[in-house]
């Protein structure tokens, strides 16, 4: 088996390898070649950490494998991301451990590949502004790799921690792009396309704020009771997804659910639109929503790129087990 590391991954991974595979996955989940296994997420009881597994197998693309890790709230006063995580790619025919993958840029860059997945597929081709709600870690992920999906000429971008907006506005100088910290209800005026990636339990962005048309990626919504949307604009949008069973129990569309204003049967998962079985965004005045929960699927073709990538090069490291 190899051995891919962190600093490995960020070498070699390219954006557009990352949304190339995780495109190609969610095609393959709506086709019914490639499915999750369920979730396992558990308090462990011990230094307040979140911990669990995702997994899954992709018969098209023949990858199997399992990432698992969590959060660990003290981390970064030790230096380090509180998000940990390893992904293992198993040999689909013998179920032999093939590679050893650092997860934790591979987690950023699939998850900035699928918000941009769903803007190359739903959001308005004349698209112009991009508005960002949320400005930490994964944030200038998601806003690098969605200023390559559309021609935007501005951004505008709220967090709860002001001070934070900077890493954003960084990113939009060094991409030529002008920027602007905006309040709520300015950027819901503003935005043609909206990623939200905060950790909020509460609605952020209100129903009567969004203008026709827009396309709103919904990326921080990934556990039960989680929430950055109101039901109500959840519920006057056309909802697609990476996969519906995760949409209704952990991601956004749970709270439109509950209070029964949708159903599963309003949401259509993001790889029938990319198979073109759904037509999309049907009119330039319907809002358009993401529900991006994030599926071990992603995570596992990836990690099977990296592996790929790291042996034809040479970099990576073998190991007996
Ligand atoms: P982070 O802790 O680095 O940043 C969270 C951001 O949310 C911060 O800027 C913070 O100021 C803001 N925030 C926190 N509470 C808020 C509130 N009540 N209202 C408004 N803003 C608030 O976290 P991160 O690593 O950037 O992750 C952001 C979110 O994305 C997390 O919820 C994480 O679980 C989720 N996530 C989802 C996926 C997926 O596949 N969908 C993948 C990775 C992370």
């Amino acid at each position: 088996m190899i051995i891919v590391t962190e600093a490995m991954c960020e070498k070699i991974i390219s954006r557009s390898d990352a949304f190339k595979s995780v495109e190609s996955v969610f095609s393959a989940m709506a086709r019914g070649d490639a499915w999750n296994f369920p979730v396992v997420r558990e308090a462990i009881g011990y230094a307040d950490a979140l911990y669990g597994f995702k997994s899954g197998f992709d018969r098209a693309g023949l990858s199997l494998g399992v990432k698992s890790g969590g959060y660990w709230p003290g981390n970064m006063k030790k230096g380090l991301t509180n998000h940990q995580s390893t992904i293992f790619l198993f040999d689909p025919d013998t179920g032999q451990l093939k590679a050893l993958v650092g997860g934790n840029y591979l987690t950023a860059i699939r998850t900035a590949a699928s918000s941009s997945v769903s803007i190359a597929h739903l959001a308005r081709k004349d698209s112009s502004v991009l508005g960002m709600v949320g400005a930490g870690h994964q944030s200038t992920f998601q806003l690098q790799a969605a200023l390559e999906q559309r021609a935007f000429k501005k951004v505008v971008a709220w967090d709860i921690h002001m001070d934070n907006v900077s890493r954003l506005r960084d990113i939009a100088e060094k991409n030529e792009v002008e920027f602007q910290a905006v309040d709520r209800e300015q950027l819901g005026e503003q935005a043609d396309v909206i990623i939200t990636i905060t950790s909020a339990h509460e609605p952020l962005l209100m129903k009567e704020w969004i203008k026709p048309g827009t396309h709103i990626a919904c990326m921080g919504t990934d556990t039960k009771g989680k929430q950055e949307l109101d039901p109500e604009l959840v519920a006057s949008a056309s909802v697609f997804t990476d996969e519906i069973a995760q949409s209704i129990s952990i991601g956004e569309a749970q709270h439109a659910v509950a209070a029964g204003l949708i159903t599963a049967a309003d949401i259509t998962a993001i790889g029938d639109v990319i198979n073109a079985v759904h037509q999309g965004r049907s009119s330039d005045k319907e809002i358009t929503l993401f529900d991006g929960t994030g599926v071990g699927l992603q995570d596992i073709a990836v990690a099977s790129v990296a592996a790929t990538l790291a042996e034809e090069r040479g970099l990576a490291e073998k190991v007996e087990l």
